[in-house]
């Protein structure tokens, strides 16, 4: 079969692989129909994950079908039609008891990092039964590969951590895919306000028609400024940081107000400062969570209700065979206007 595979820093080939074969009782092998590539993968091929080692099949988002399932799994079989979660869980160890299933103990973030990933035909995903969701009828195949990831990301990390309420105020610094599924799923919350905060027209123009009320190019206008003349001078009350950078973690300390909430979504290669000599008094939380993907049913329910499209982040389609294309297009996000790419390992 196909698979994209991860040759070390900097470097990535479109390989033939075998197809990949059941392990243990509670594995599925699924035919990957759709799949497509996270921020996360190009920090993979930058050489910032070390836990991922060269060889890796990378991925880890995805839907198909399922082609064959262990003596050991009881709620799917062959033909399913499934969407397959970032995280892996076991729901039997003491985090998944917890809900913590970016934690489990024999599971939590593995595809396409520990173990080979969905940017191929076939994928090994163990703990089936509670990794995998069967897809609802009627609904569209490549909405829900959002739903792998950075929608129970934006939601989970930015909203849910973020305590957002009705009538808050919300600055989000980050307008890339994880920015926007925050953007989507704050709004059902009802916020007054959605500040969204970037360096690049084209996406923040984007994020006013997905909802924001405001919009800061912070190139070329004062972020601080700006969000305290929108907020009579306290700033927002939740402050979601994602874009994974010191200079973005620092701006959200400037930008939330007292007794209001910064909520970390970005993944950070570097430490970064924090100025409690400013927010020692202010009484903030600060909150930081890799995706449970506890809320991916409710997700699925707003997406069958029509609540939630998220297909509206699709910018470009791509084969398997031309991934490495999509990688180009994806990874050069300001010229090419990117959000998200679908890539087709095969029709359904
Ligand atoms: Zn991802
Ligand atoms: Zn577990």
């Amino acid at each position: 079969m196909k698979a994209l595979v991860y040759r070390g820093p900097g470097l990535k080939a479109l390989e033939d692989r075998p197809k990949p074969i059941l392990q243990a009782p509670g594995d599925a092998i699924v035919k990957i129909t759709k799949t497509t590539i996270c921020g996360t993968d190009l920090h993979i091929l930058k050489g910032d994950v070390p836990t991922c080692a060269p060889g890796r099949i990378l991925g880890h988002e995805g839907v198909g079908i399922v082609d064959s399932v262990g003596a050991g799994v009881t709620g799917l079989k062959p033909g399913d039609h499934v969407l397959i979660s970032c995280i892996s869980s076991c729901g039997k160890c003491d985090y998944c008891r917890r809900g913590m299933y970016s934690h489990c103990r024999s599971g939590g973030w593995v595809l396409g990092h520990t173990i080979d990933g969905t940017q191929a035909e076939y994928v090994r995903i163990p703990h089936a039964d509670t990794s995998l969701y069967r897809m609802p009828a009627d609904v569209d195949e490549e909405a829900l590969v959002l739903l792998s990831d950075i929608l129970p990301t934006g939601f989970e990390c930015g909203v849910l951590n973020g305590k957002i309420q009705p009538g808050m105020t919300v600055a989000i610094v980050g307008a890339g895919p994880i920015g926007m599924a925050t953007l989507l799923t704050a709004q059902f919350f009802s916020p007054s306000r959605i500040i969204m905060i970037d360096l690049d027209d084209n996406r923040l123009e984007v994020a006013r028609r997905f909802g924001a009320s405001d919009t800061i190019n912070s190139v070329r206008e004062n972020a601080v400024e700006k969000v305290m003349a929108l907020t009579d001078g306290i700033g927002a009350d939740t402050v979601v940081e994602a874009v994974g950078i010191p200079a973005t973690f620092e701006l959200c300390q400037d930008l939330v107000a007292p007794g209001g909430t910064i909520a970390n979504v970005g993944v950070h290669g570097h430490k970064a400062d924090l100025h409690l000599e400013k927010l020692w008094s202010h009484n903030i939380t600060i909150t930081t969570r890799l995706v449970d993907t506890v809320t991916t049913p409710t997700l699925l329910k707003a997406v069958v209700s029509r609540k939630l499209d998220p297909s509206v982040l699709i910018t470009h389609r791509f084969t398997l065979d031309r991934i490495i294309d999509a990688y180009d297009t994806f990874g050069r996000a300001a010229e090419t206007k990117a959000m998200k790419v679908i890539i087709s390992a095969s029709a359904t």
